[in-house]
């Protein structure tokens, strides 16, 4: 479905909105805005809107900092946690243009994924996908500051009363669908004060915007009940953290799944597989880009249900990537394990999708899956089923992504010089800082 210009003019009209907040990501995927009166949404929409560009991450250099938003009449939502206080306002997403060359601005990652996507339509595909994003809520101190202190003692699946926050997840639920989110269901994750809320699938774009839109709800909710909402990966040693899984599949123009075989032993095309097999080939890559901060590399360990392992599975949990179950054709899809929810979707998804359609260019060939627990398998036992390990720190994930021509190529000409050089100097402040864990081991015994 695709709303008009007119659609979003008559809604304001309607819906008697007051406030137009103009949205875009900057490198990092943090969601920015340029709020305008909502009279000028026509005038965004001929002309888009001009901001100064020098001061958003990765954006561009100083002297070159005029940009344009135009927003995409797609995106219209009315905020909900905005309406009692001031008058309506209501969100689009832009995209960015420069406005020396009139063009699409390259350093605007929705420019990126939109070049993925082109280049899927033209192999004649289109992409779906669905994540599945996990995050812990905290509570504040009298400060209002975020504690690590969980929001309620539960376990994966309980139930209230226990699931004390059950309340809040109801509150972002609600908000979540009032912005147009069709919920399929959302539960208590196996750590103490983590959860997962699931939205259905849709195509790459949509679902990348999605992400951002999803985060920004859930921790505005959570705020209005006093808890801090993370997306941070691991926040707690020692027990499970958030991860992302990003479930894919092709389309072929008139609709078919091409990730589809009845024939298969697993149910998947030889499309899938060939696509399959290039995600596992630029996996270590991949992962500097889903997988962005130091942090994260605290949540790819053994023993927690996060993926340390290149090998594809159709049953179990410790692989890279898991073919689910698939009730009907159209649902045959492959699952990334390794993202997680502190990546930029923009970013993350283009990777993944060059990743793979290279994998369908080349015909690369998947290796077998692998059934047994992985967490369990030796060094040996790895070496015999040719398993490689994701890059197990920020710096060996940039090195990774250096090293490959075709992830970081993805990433565009502005964006992926940009990218390495903010996250190497993120990896280098953290070798430099002593850590409380290095205090307390160290600091009275020496
Ligand atoms: N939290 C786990 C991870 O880090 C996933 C747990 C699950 O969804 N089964 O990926
Ligand atoms: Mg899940
Ligand atoms: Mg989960
Ligand atoms: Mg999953």
């Amino acid at each position: 479905l695709t709303t008009t210009e007119e659609d979003v003019l008559d809604e304001i009209e309607s819906k008697d909105i007051d406030f137009l907040r103009l949205q875009f990501t900057d490198i990092l995927g943090t969601v920015k805005n340029v709020s305008v009166p909502a009279r000028q949404a026509e005038k965004a929409f001929t002309d888009g809107i001009y901001f100064d560009g020098s001061s958003i991450e990765g954006f561009v250099r100083i002297q070159e900092s005029d940009m344009r938003l135009v927003p995409d009449p797609n995106t219209f939502a009315v905020l909900p946690w905005r309406q009692r206080e001031d008058g309506a306002s209501a969100r689009m997403i832009c995209d960015v243009y420069d406005t020396s060359t009139g063009e699409p601005f390259e350093g605007d990652p929705r420019y990126v994924l939109k070049q993925a996507i082109e280049r899927a339509n033209e192999m004649g595909y289109e992409i779906n996908f669905a994540p599945e994003p996990e995050f812990f809520m905290f509570q504040e101190d009298e400060d209002g500051r975020a504690t690590t202190e969980t929001a309620d003692h539960g376990g994966y699946f309980d139930l209230a009363p226990k699931d004390l926050a059950s309340d809040v997840r109801r509150d972002i639920i609600y908000g979540l669908e009032d912005m147009g989110f069709e919920i399929e269901a959302s539960h208590h994750e196996v750590a103490r004060g983590q959860y997962e809320i699931n939205f259905e699938y849709d195509d790459a774009l949509t679902t990348a915007d999605n992400v951002g839109t999803f985060r920004t709800v859930v921790r505005a909710i959570a705020a209005e009940h006093d808890l801090h909402a993370t997306f941070m990966p691991k926040p707690i040693p020692k027990i499970n953290g958030s991860g992302m899984h990003t479930h894919m599949s092709l389309m072929t123009e008139d609709g078919e799944n091409a990730f589809h075989d009845e024939d298969d032993e697993f149910n998947l095309s030889d499309t899938a597989h060939a696509y399959l097999a290039g995600v596992l080939e630029h996996a270590p890559a991949i992962t500097a880009v889903a997988n962005p901060t130091v942090n994260s590399y605290k949540r790819l360990v053994p023993g927690y249900e996060a993926p340390v392992y290149v090998a594809w599975s159709d049953r179990n949990r410790s692989a890279l990537v898991r073919k689910p179950a698939a009730r009907v054709p159209a649902a045959s899809r492959i699952e990334l394990r390794s993202p997680d929810p502190s990546c930029n979707p923009y970013l993350a998804f283009a990777v993944m999708i060059h990743a793979g359609l290279e994998g369908i260019e080349k015909d690369l060939e998947a290796p077998d899956p692998v059934r047994e627990n992985i967490y369990e398998f030796d060094e040996e036992k790895r070496e015999e089923y040719g398993i490689e390990t994701l890059p197990s720190n920020l710096g060996e994930a940039v090195d990774a992504l250096e090293a490959d021509e075709v992830v970081y190529d993805a990433l565009g000409e502005h964006i992926g010089p940009k990218f390495v050089e903010a996250k190497s100097q993120e990896f280098e402040d953290y070798l430099v800082d002593v850590s409380d864990w290095e205090l307390d081991r160290y600091l009275e015994t020496f």
